[in-house]
């Protein structure tokens, strides 16, 4: 069996793992990126998630450095808008979006991601899948890897665990926490899909007229000059209760929740319906995935074809995609060297050790029935470094969904703008601890907030 080395190998290519490879190549590290799917964007690209939700808090940029790389690289390729933002009737009010949206084009984005990753030096191992690791110490010393055409031993000084579900660190040692403290309940499973040939204009006024039917609703703000295939008037909304009721008692709709939230996409005519739902599923366990896998697809048939008979402009609207896997908002919480708390997030806690800033407010959707609790935030909050350091183990990282947070305040840091602004920094942090035997804990945290600096990004006492 062939023994690959790296300074740097980051495990998962979704929004933190790109942003964690791309960081670690400009950083100077030789570094490799894993992915099991043949496209990198994670939840972004393979579960059809976007837009990304808030990189500011309030008119304030609170996110920027690679995560805004990726944006300006999105608009040279026709496949987003750039950030818009979200006005509310209520001006303090940020409900479904959290005040700015990035849409952008999946499609354009596994390229852009592709190139950028490539760019920063980084090798690529896409279809290519992580079993085993092999560990002592409190370190990774290697992870198998696995391709159709290949077995071989992956060894690095320092691993990135960007799985989304802390795979990696797990399979380490690391502890971990699943679910809310109450019952273990996680946030419920979804496939998002898309619907072109909306007649927008229709849509639109039909939601002007009817304000009082949707539970929140934001018309972005679309900049003059866009390419002629975007759309210039885009809505975001939750609503159609009536609707839903009535389609779910006659037996005409299968879907998972009570209301619908869709958001009109900036290519013209394309709508992202956010709506399918289970409760109930733990996305680490193959059998409980593909039993939400089957069930989503009935929940997308079903109300792509209720939106065609009863949704005000979508007569001849066609189902143009969905998600390809089922979205998980939610699996294992690595315990890490400190727990960022809901009062952290709720309160903008500002941390010495601040890393990455997050913005998005609280949005829980209920892992036991059919509503959302949405949080405002006062202000940006500081992630701190030390959620990054999975307890008991030197020289593992982690970046995304499964970093060190309690369930509430993970329903802040979970989308992906707040996912490449950890994944940028523990890319940075394993160049700097790369080179033998050093430990991520000895990571000069100045040195790590300057070098974030260089590469633009916001941390901590910035702003
Ligand atoms: C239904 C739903 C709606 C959401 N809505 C929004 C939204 O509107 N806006 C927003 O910004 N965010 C939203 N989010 C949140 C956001 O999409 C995710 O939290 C985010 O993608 C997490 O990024 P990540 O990189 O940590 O993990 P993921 O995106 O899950 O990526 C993890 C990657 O690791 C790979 N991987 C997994 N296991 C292994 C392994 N063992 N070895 C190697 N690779 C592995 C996977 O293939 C995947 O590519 C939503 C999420 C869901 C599920």
């Amino acid at each position: 069996m062939s023994t690959l080395h790296y300074e740097v190998a980051v495990i998962g290519g979704g929004p933190a793992g790109v942003a964690a490879a791309i960081a670690a190549g400009r950083a100077g590290a030789k570094t490799v990126l894993v992915e099991p799917q043949s496209y990198l964007g994670g939840a972004g690209t393979a579960s059809l998630v976007g837009p990304w939700m808030t990189n500011y808090h309030r008119d304030t940029q609170v996110i920027r450095g690679i995560f805004q790389d990726i944006v300006d690289e999105l608009v040279t390729y026709e496949g987003s808008p750039g950030t818009l933002k979200c006005p509310y009737d209520n001006k303090d009010e940020t409900k479904g979006t959290g005040g700015h949206i990035t849409p952008f084009d999946p499609e354009i984005l596994k390229f852009v991601y592709n190139r950028l990753v490539q760019e920063a030096g980084c090798e690529l191992k896409l279809n290519a899948y992580v079993d085993g690791v092999e560990s002592e110490g409190g370190r990774i010393r290697a992870v198998g890897l696995r391709t159709k055409s290949s077995v071989s031993r992956l060894e690095a000084d320092v691993f990135v665990d960007a799985t989304g579900d802390g795979d990696v660190a797990v399979a380490a040692g690391a502890r971990y926490e699943q679910g809310r403290a109450s019952d273990g309940l996680t946030q419920p499973v979804s496939a998002l899909f898309k619907m072109s040939y909306v007649d927008l204009d229709a849509f639109i006024d039909y939601t002007l007229a009817h304000k009082d039917e949707f539970v929140w609703i934001s018309y972005p703000i679309v900049p003059a000059g866009l390419p002629a295939h975007f759309a210039d008037r885009m809505v975001c909304l939750s609503g159609f209760n009536r609707l839903v009721a009535e389609g779910l008692s006659s037996g005409e709709l299968e879907l998972g929740r009570e209301r619908i939230t869709l958001f009109s996409d900036f290519i013209k005519g394309d709508v992202l319906f956010n709506a399918t739902r289970i409760n109930r599923i733990d996305g680490t366990n193959n059998d409980q995935l593909i039993r939400a896998e089957i069930e989503l697809r009935k929940q997308v048939i079903s109300l792509a074809a209720f939106a065609r008979k009863r949704l005000p402009g979508f007569s001849r609207a066609s189902l143009s995609g969905a998600a390809a896997r089922a979205g998980v908002r939610e699996t294992r919480r690595i315990i890490g060297d400190y727990m960022l708390t809901q009062d952290d997030v709720r309160h903008g806690r500002q941390f010495a050790d601040g890393i990455a800033k997050g913005c998005f407010p609280i949005d829980i959707h209920s892992p036991h029935d059919q509503t959302n609790v949405w949080v405002e935030i006062d202000n940006a909050y500081d992630i701190p470094y030390r959620c990054l350091l999975p307890a008991g183990l030197d020289n593992v990282l982690l970046a995304g969904r499964n970093i060190s947070a309690s369930h509430e305040a993970m329903a802040s840091t979970r989308v992906q703008s707040h996912c490449m602004a950890m994944g940028q920094a523990a890319g940075i942090a394993a160049a700097l601890a790369a080179g033998g035997e050093r430990s991520t804990r000895a990571v000069n945290v100045k040195e790590l907030q300057r070098q974030l600096r260089s590469q633009r990004a916001i941390v901590a006492g910035d702003l």
